[in-house]
């Protein structure tokens, strides 16, 4: 199997996949029990929480991390968390951008549905339209939500500009960053973005499915400017309640060790794959159009086959044992065009004959020789058929 997807899910390291073993045999309390067991339990899951905060990067110890169940969860939290703590915020003004997850869009969505006021900034060419945030961030906006790498294109935005802007124009108002593709992979770092709070997931670096993180600056905390999502028996210092996925917490922990002890090797072997890949798709299947946005995040790679529908192209390169997907994961079976990629400034008919191949240190060139050969197959038969 040649698996180019690792933006809709990874393989569970062995790091990670051992850290999950140990906790199931020997940390299995609950970590809110009062007896040695369960307090075991509970210093294992918070030297895991300093783990995965301390990966967040300059800035991470003014603030602290709440464990999810995903990263959709952790948008959630933050967004509807942020916006209803205050009875003051009602109706006041949402920020956004118009490419987001869907579990950041719809969440501001809901929040539409309830009288609050959303702009959805532009993000043609991948990058955020700062005139357009300039125009929309008045002293009215409560609360931001921006990406920090788009899932479809791979778009690196401009999120510390972004969240200037709306700071400056409204202080009080709350910034949060959707950093589940960038984690790892770029600096995602409070003190760098100047966000108040930064969304992430397990899934996306090695780690199981099923466990999601939420770092929130602590003066948020402490100004009640977030309230719990999830409410029940207080775990999470109130934050989110459920008993927490203590062995998914110590493979995530594990994986995040493993992420930021290799970063800048990872990274490297990334950002050289992503050369290799685009030098051997422009020469070796030059029919594909290449959406590259203005700043991007090396490994996701979004390709226009012309002519040939995103499905036929991921059903014709799965038969060759080769995974790639048709945009997002999570859009593959709307059967509606990507409203990312028409955002970004593709036309419905390019979107709909578009493919995302994301990557990580995991992957060789020899994958893309051999994904190369089959797009090339693909776009002479496939296209010839069509004609
Ligand atoms: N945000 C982005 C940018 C994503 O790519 C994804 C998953 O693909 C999510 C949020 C949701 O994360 P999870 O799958 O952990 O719910």
């Amino acid at each position: 199997m040649i698996y180019f997807d690792s933006a809709a899910t990874t393989s569970v390291c062995e790091a990670a996949a051992a850290a999950a073993n140990r906790a199931m045999a020997d940390q299995w309390g609950n970590p809110s029990a009062v007896y040695s067991f369960g307090a075991s339990a509970h210093r294992a899951l918070e030297r895991d929480r300093e783990t995965v905060r301390s990966a967040f990067g300059a800035g991470a110890k003014d603030g602290r991390v709440i464990f999810t169940s995903s990263g959709t969860e952790a948008n959630n939290t933050a967004i509807i968390g942020a916006v209803i703590a205050k009875s003051r915020n009602r109706g006041g003004r949402v920020l956004t951008t118009d490419s987001e997850h869907p579990s950041v869009a719809r969440a501001v969505s809901r929040l539409e549905a309830l009288g609050y006021e959303v702009k959805r900034v532009p993000t043609a060419n991948g990058e955020i339209d700062l005139d357009a945030l300039r125009a929309a961030a008045t002293e009215r906006v409560i609360f931001a939500s921006f990406m920090t790498a788009n899932n479809e294109t791979g778009a690196l935005y401009d999120v510390a500009s972004a969240a200037r802007i709306v700071k400056s124009a409204s202080p009080g108002a709350i910034v949060h960053t959707d950093a589940v593709q960038a984690f790892l992979k770029c600096d995602v770092s409070p003190k760098k973005s100047g966000v108040d709070m930064i969304s992430v997931s397990a899934h996306k670096v090695h780690a199981p499915k099923g466990t999601g993180a939420l770092w929130v600056r602590e003066s948020v905390i402490r100004a009640k400017d977030l309230s719990p999502y999830i409410v029940g028996g207080g775990q999470e210092d109130t934050m989110r309640s459920g008993t927490e996925n203590t062995a998914g917490i110590a493979a995530f922990a594990a994986a995040v060790a493993e992420g930021a002890a290799t970063l800048t090797e990872r990274r490297a072997a990334v950002e050289a794959l992503e050369e290799y890949a685009l030098g051997e798709i422009a020469a070796r299947v030059p029919e594909a159009k290449i959406n590259r946005p203005a700043r991007s995040l090396a490994g996701i790679v979004s390709v226009t086959l012309p002519d040939i529908r995103s499905e036929t192209a991921l059903n014709f390169l799965a038969a060759r044992d080769i995974f790639v997907s048709a945009g997002s994961a999570c859009s593959a079976h709307s059967g509606k065009p990507s409203g990312v990629l028409l955002a970004f400034g593709l036309t419905e008919r390019e979107a709909d004959s578009t493919i995302r191949v994301s990557f990580d240190h995991t992957n060789t060139r020899d994958e893309f020789d051999a994904l190369c050969a089959a797009l090339a197959e693909a776009v002479a038969t496939l296209q010839r058929a069509k004609r």
